[in-house]
This record gives structure tokens, C-alpha cells and sequence, in this order.
């Protein structure tokens, strides 16, 4: 009778929804794109009605478009935008504001003020975080700081806060449930992620209430069930985890040391770090991977500013592409870069470099180059981000990295992934489902709703799509490392 996991995947720019079969086939996938809205320069906000009618019309269409029933549904798996938050109406359920998108930097003042009064080193060991106006909590603290009345109704007890699986959850079930995961809850800044607790000090610094905060679970868990009259069944909602961490649980990163890279318009690096919390400099965020009966899994995330964003550049800046797409082809056509190096430090260095007065760099250009040296030297620039975070997470934890699981956009391109390979000296896996994040919500669901035993059963569901392997020797690898190294270096504190 059961057939199907319903993966509910509430991205930034759109929500969707995934029907998985057992073996983690796909058997129908809807999406829908809702506005952005941006009131000010640096702003961004969704309307929480969107988020919500958006994927609930998602979740519907998914099951229509197979002809299924809600019957055939074992349980629901939500996997969101992180660290966008949402204050609202415990009695009537109506937001007081928009949603603070993760991308919104209108807190960037204050978050300054924090960091001059010394306060970074306190809030990165409790929570793993950098102090960055990314995270929920400052967003919090500005809408009860802005909103008029807000701060007298959130301190009556009267506003609840969350996440957007907290939002989801809430509403699917008629507003009986305000829960969140442990993966959602470690990237609000208000959670120590070692006790797992809200943590005292950080709300009173904040200055929230603690009675606006939901209650936090293990991410595989029965949160709650559907209300009959919204999707017409009562549905155990069974998974909950933030898209980074749901991927890495989709690429079936399950052991310490395995980790996974999302090559999209960002690239995003997680390895799990086991039961422990390394703490680290340099830009690396310490966060919790998910939570699974009584044990927290933590995870290491590094990210790249610029990487599938360099090839857009290609395409709509230069114009040297039609497609980002038509990159590999371009790029095969040379046996090398010519010695071209590209450093796409478009918006400043990420980590390990650190470093917002960096700038973009062509460099190593002769009478020789062409347009093609630049295309593949752009491709190669992602993988050397990638193995520069790489190896910067292997020097914290001292563990080994000997294969990277990949996802995005951009993993398509097989030149990029052997290039990676060659440049890590360790094995690319590309798996047949893409749809990782989805799928990684859905086998969170999967286990709690006794879908699958183990972690070992859904191992038996992961096929690799295509395996690159390094094709070079350690001492090609270190000189080309070196010269990267030499080209970043002629990047950076450039504007002035
Ligand atoms: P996001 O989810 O961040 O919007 P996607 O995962 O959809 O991104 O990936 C899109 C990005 O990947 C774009 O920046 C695009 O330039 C890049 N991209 C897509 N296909 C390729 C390809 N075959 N080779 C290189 N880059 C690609």
C-alpha cells in the first residue's frame, strides 16, 4: 500500500517537491519558483504566506501528477533554506513580518558592534559560528527591535520564531507542532551546539524571549502529523534537516571523514567530523550534521564564494560562452591552461584566505593564450577553491580525505571532476540521484517512519553515476598547488 517518501525541499528562490520510491528512485518531482523581495539595498525577504502556498501546492501536484494517494505516502521529509527566520502569531498563526532571508545583510552593523565588544570568540564556542548577520538570531532580534509591538507581544509569550522547517511543520500541522531539528537550530546562533540547548546568555544578549523558541529534536524523529483537512491525511512528519546537511545525509556521508561538495553558484563543503565538534579558525563554521536517536553527528562547512558564478561570468560577462554547459567542450579543446591561472575572488576570499579586499585575477597570460586557456583556467579555479578548503579542514581535525562526494550544477562537467581529482590526489564520486538534498530529507523520514532500519540499508540504495580517479602523481599535484598559491597571493587586499 505504502509506495512513496514525500521530500518537502523549500529552497531560496523556489520549493519542491520529490516522491521517492524506497530505493531512493524519483517518482515525481514538482517545483515553483515564489518573488524575492527586496526592500532595500542589501535586503532580502520572502513573504511566509509564499513559502507556504508555494509548497504545499508542490506537495499536492507531486502526488497528482502519478495519480497517487495520500494513502500511499509512509511520511514527510522537510529540508529548507537555513538560518531564514520567521516571527508569528501563536494564536492566529500570522507572521509579523516578512521573512529575513539568510542572504539579508541589514544587520551588518550590529553584528559589527558585536564583534568590536569582543564578543565573537564567546558566541563561535557556543554555537561553532561566525559572527555574521547570515544567522538567524540578529534577524530575530531586529524584527522585535522594528516591528511595532513585537517586543511587548514576543515578551507576553504571545510570538513564536523558527526556522523555515518550523514554519512548515507548524502549518502542516495546524499549528499544534513548533519543533525544529538540530541541524536547524545550530545555524540560529542561539544554540550551544555542545549541550544542545538553547543557551541562556546568547538570548539575553540577543534579547529574546525564551518563550518564543521551538522545541528542538533529534532530525530523524516523528515531529508531529498532518492535519487531515490541509493534505486531506494524517502523515508522519518524519525528517527534518537544513539542505546542507540533508545533502551530506544524502550522499550517504554516514562516517567520520566522508564529505561532500556542492558545486552550484556557491560551492559548499561539509565533512562529518563524528561525535566531535572541532573548533577551528580561519573561516571554517563548526555545525551539527543531524541528530539520529540518542547521537548528535557534527560537521565541518567551508564555502566558496565564487564557483559555478565564475562560469556565469564566462557566459554573461565576457561572453566568451553560450552556456555554461559549452565550458567543458571549450575547455577540452586545450591539453592545459597554457599556464593561465584564474583567481575568481569577484567578491573577496572565503576561507582559508580570509580576505574581503581580494579581488578577480587573470594571470600568466602570453602572446600564446587563448579563450579556451581562460575557460579551462576558470573550470580549474573551482577545484582548486574546493581542495584549498579541503585541505584546510584535514589540517583542523587531522583526518584523511581519500574520496569527496559530489552534487550541483556544475558536477556535471566531467573535465571539472577529473581535474578535482587530479588536484586532491583522492576519488570523485558522482552519484546517479543529484537530487541529494531531497533525498537525504526523505531518508531522515525514511528511518523514523521505519522505512529503512539502518543506515547500512539505505547505503545498499547509493549508486555512483561515475567515479574520477587522480590520473597524476604527488609531485605534479604540489607544483600546481604552488603556483595556485602564487596567483592568490597577487590577489589579495587589492582594492584598496
Ligand atoms: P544554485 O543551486 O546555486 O542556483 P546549481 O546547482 O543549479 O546552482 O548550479 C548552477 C551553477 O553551475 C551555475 O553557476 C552554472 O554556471 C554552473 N554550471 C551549470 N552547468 C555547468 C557545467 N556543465 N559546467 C560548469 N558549470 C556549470
Amino acid at each position: 500500500m505504502k509506495k512513496y517518501i514525500m521530500a518537502l525541499d523549500q529552497g531560496t528562490t523556489s520549493s519542491r517537491c520529490i516522491l521517492f520510491e524506497r530505493d531512493g528512485k524519483i517518482a515525481s518531482v514538482v517545483q515553483r519558483e515564489f518573488s524575492q523581495i527586496f526592500p532595500a539595498e542589501g535586503w532580502v525577504e520572502h513573504d511566509p504566506m509564499a513559502i507556504w502556498s508555494s509548497q504545499i501546492s508542490v506537495a499536492t501536484e507531486a502526488l497528482l501528477k502519478i495519480g497517487g494517494s495520500w494513502n500511499e505516502i509512509y511520511g514527510i521529509g522537510i529540508t529548507n533554506q537555513r538560518e531564514t527566520v520567521i516571527v508569528w502569531d501563536r494564536k492566529t498563526g500570522i507572521p509579523v513580518y516578512n521573512a529575513i532571508v539568510w542572504q539579508c545583510r541589514r544587520t551588518a552593523e550590529y553584528c559589527q558592534k558585536l564583534t568590536d565588544d569582543g564578543l565573537e570568540m564567546m558566541i563561535k564556542s557556543k554555537t561553532g559560528l561566525l559572527l555574521d548577520p547570515y544567522f538567524s538570531a540578529s534577524k530575530v532580534k531586529w524584527i522585535l527591535d522594528n516591528v511595532d509591538g513585537a517586543r511587548e507581544r514576543a515578551e507576553r509569550g504571545e510570538l513564536c520564531m523558527g526556522t523555515v522547517d518550523t514554519w512548515l511543520i507548524w502549518n502542516l500541522t495546524g499549528g499544534k507542532i513548533h519543533a525544529t531539528d538540530y541541524s536547524n537550530a545550530s545555524r540560529t546562533m542561539l544554540f550551544n551546539i555542545k549541550t544542545l540547548e538553547w543557551d541562556m546568555e546568547l538570548l539575553s544578549l540577543f534579547g529574546i524571549p525564551c518563550s518564543m523558541l521551538p522545541k528542538v529534536f533529534p532530525s530523524s524523529h516523528v515531529f508531529g502529523y498532518t492535519d487531515a483537512k490541509i493534505l486531506g491525511a494524517e502523515l508522519p512528519i518524519g525528517g527534518v534537516a537544513g539542505d546542507q546537511q540533508a545533502a551530506l545525509f544524502g550522499q550517504c556521508c554516514f562516517d567520520e571523514g566522508q564529505l561532500k561538495n556542492t558545486y552550484g553558484t556557491g560551492g559548499f563543503l561539509l565533512m562529518n567530523t563524528g561525535n566531535e565538534p572541532y573548533m577551528t579558525e580561519n573561516g571554517l563554521i563548526t555545525t551539527i550534521a543531524w541528530g539520529l536517536g540518542n547521537k548528535v553527528t557534527y560537521a565541518l562547512e567551508g564555502s566558496v564564494f565564487v564557483c559555478g558564478a565564475a562560469i556565469q561570468w564566462l557566459r554573461d560577462g565576457l561572453k566568451i560562452l553560450e552556456s555554461a554547459q559549452d565550458s567543458e567542450y571549450y575547455a577540452s579543446k586545450v591539453k592545459d591552461s597554457g599556464g593561465v591561472l584564474v583567481v575568481p575572488a569577484f567578491q573577496g576570499l572565503g576561507a582559508p584566505w580570509w580576505d574581503p579586499y581580494a579581488r578577480g585575477i587573470i594571470i600568466g597570460i602570453t602572446r600564446a593564450t587563448n579563450k579556451y586557456h581562460i575557460i579551462r583556467a576558470t573550470l580549474e579555479s573551482m577545484a582548486y577553491q574546493t581542495a584549498d578548503v579541503i585541505d584546510l579542514m584535514k589540517r583542523s581535525t587531522g583526518i584523511s580525505v581519500s574520496a569527496l562526494a559530489v552534487d550541483g550544477g556544475a558536477a556535471a562537467n566531467n573535465l571539472l571532476l577529473q581535474f578535482q581529482s587530479d588536484i586532491l590526489g583522492a576519488t570523485i564520486e558522482r552519484p546517479d540521484c543529484i537530487e541529494t538534498t531531497a533525498l537525504g530529507a526523505a531518508y531522515l523520514c525514511g528511518l523514523s517512519c521505519g522505512v529503512y532500519t539502518s543506515t547500512d540499508e539505505i547505503l545498499k540504495n547509493r549508486k555512483s553515476e561515475r567515479i574520477f580517479t587522480p590520473l597524476t602523481e604527488d609531485s605534479w599535484r604540489t607544483e600546481k598547488i604552488r603556483i595556485w598559491r602564487r596567483a592568490v597571493e597577487r590577489s589579495l587586499g587589492w582594492k584598496e
